[in-house]
């Protein structure tokens, strides 16, 4: 019994970790390295085992940086099952045929630049349309919470809420071979209770080894109630400046909450009666009709909401921008407006065109209420930059930054302590985090057996 890492390690993107047992192989999440441009190469690397003696794959989330090298897999022999809740099915198959388009498109642009090269031939996409579809049909059996999966004899599964995006799941390994047996808990991305639309992660069950996310390992999150006042204060004063606010946003989740926030803030009277709300992301379009499909993963609130028939994720001066044109249109509008938009670190998608029509405007907001990496658009601005490149034009940033981390999907160093606790695990091995802040949590887990492995490695159980 063994497991490998493969991504995520001393890092936060990438996901995937290699469990063997009982003569299996078991890929737990193939995700995206994601940040700066250099990760190309990181993607496209060898995997570090063959693909094709995969036996199975269970994904925890449908996070491109947990599914996104999912298709990948697939193209470089993939052919075992892939177990996952039902919303994360559907949600990961979004996220990896967006992916797969993104790659054609990037492809196709490279390809036109290089005819003139003296290499023309270096411009593939890592991967296709055809093989996210292809990997889409791999999913098999769909995962309940709590209930017992066997992948084979001597290894079962379980899946347990995670409360961090729809679907999401911490995954129970129990094993035996050989007359030993061991328990080992990979935690997944783990939610930050108290969110308005999810349950908090389900409590862990008793484990030897539990292997953990350490996004925030190193700090706490302001209070959620605070950072929904500080948004909709944001938001009235840079509308009585006669600005928009720009809201970088992730397509699942993050999307879906703001939405149910600005309803909510709406109703309360808390936020100007005339605001003008565009979600500007086919993908986040596609991912709200999903979640409108499965209206039993939610909390109380909302779950009231639903069955009383109606839409959480509904308000009134809302407007949807599924095609480009209608993205364009936006840039028109100079003030009065909540434009949200993809990606959520500004490394991609129709964000940066608002960024580029808002930035310089010292009426407008950018509001960024989720997890930058270090290198992106994201970081830059949130780190202060007085200038941006932006589709290789230099823009002022003279708009009003609001960072509001009290939206974190993830769960703060005080939760993770909690629901680390609970586990009784002897081991803890930390993944998905930077370094700093995994020494810094590790710090706080005392005597406690803590690993930190390299990129590669592999710990016998
Ligand atoms: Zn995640």
């Amino acid at each position: 019994m063994k497991i490998s890492f493969h991504g995520a390690d001393r890092d936060v993107t990438g996901s995937c970790h290699l469990v063997e047992a009982g003569g299996k192989r078991i890929l737990v999440d193939c995700g995206f390295f994601q940040g700066s441009r250099d990760l190309d190469d990181e993607n496209a690397a060898p995997f570090g085992f063959d693909a094709a003696s995969i036996d199975a794959l269970l994904l925890t989330h449908a996070h491109l940086d947990h599914c996104g090298r999912i298709p990948l897999l697939y193209k470089r022999g993939f052919r075992g099952e892939i177990v996952a809740t039902g919303a994360t099915r559907e949600l990961a198959r979004l996220v990896m045929l967006d992916a797969a388009h993104l790659q054609e498109e990037d492809a196709n642009r490279r390809m036109r630049r290089n005819v003139r090269a003296p290499d023309p031939a270096d411009g593939a996409p890592l991967y296709g349309t055809l093989d996210a579809l292809n990997a889409c049909d791999r999913f098999g059996r769909v995962a309940a919470y709590g209930q017992p999966i066997t992948l084979t004899t001597g290894v079962v599964v379980t899946f347990f809420d995670a409360g961090h995006i729809l679907g999401s799941a911490s995954i129970l390994f129990e094993l035996e071979e050989g007359g030993r047996k061991r328990r080992a808990l990979f935690s997944g991305d783990l939610g930050n209770a108290g969110r308005p639309l999810l349950r908090p992660p389900a409590n862990p069950p008793q484990v030897d080894v539990v292997i953990m996310e350490t996004t925030y390992g190193d700090r706490l999150h302001k209070p959620l109630a605070s950072s929904i006042e500080e948004l909709y204060q944001a938001i009235s004063a840079t509308f009585q400046r006669g600005g928009n606010v720009v809201v970088p946003t992730f397509a699942l989740e993050r999307a879906q909450e703001l939405l149910y926030l600005l309803r909510q803030g709406r109703e309360r009277n808390q936020l100007p009666p005339a605001m003008q709300v565009f979600l500007d992301s086919p993908m986040a379009i596609s991912a709200t009709e999903i979640f409108e499909r499965h209206p039993d993963g939610y909390g109380p609130a909302v779950a009231e909401l639903f069955r009383n028939g109606r839409d959480p994720f509904s308000l009134p001066g809302l407007h949807f921008a599924r095609e480009t044109a209608e993205s364009a249109a936006i840039n028109r509008i100079t003030g009065g407006s909540v434009i949200m938009a993809g990606s959520g670190m500004c490394t991609g998608g129709r964000v940066r065109h608002h960024l580029r029509h808002n930035l310089w405007r010292p009426q407008a907001s950018v509001i960024f209420v989720g997890y930058a990496a270090q290198g992106t658009l994201a970081r830059k601005i949130i780190d202060g930059a007085k200038q941006v490149e932006i589709f290789g034009e230099t823009i002022a940033v003279r708009a009003e930054v609001h960072t509001i981390n009290g939206f974190s999907a993830h769960a703060d160093q005080a939760e993770l302590l909690a629901w680390r606790a609970e586990t009784h695990a002897e081991r803890t091995i930390l993944v998905h985090g930077e370094a700093e802040t995994m020494r810094a949590f590790a710090d706080k887990l005392g005597g406690a057996k803590v690993e930190i492995p390299a990129l590669g490695e592999t710990i016998e159980l």
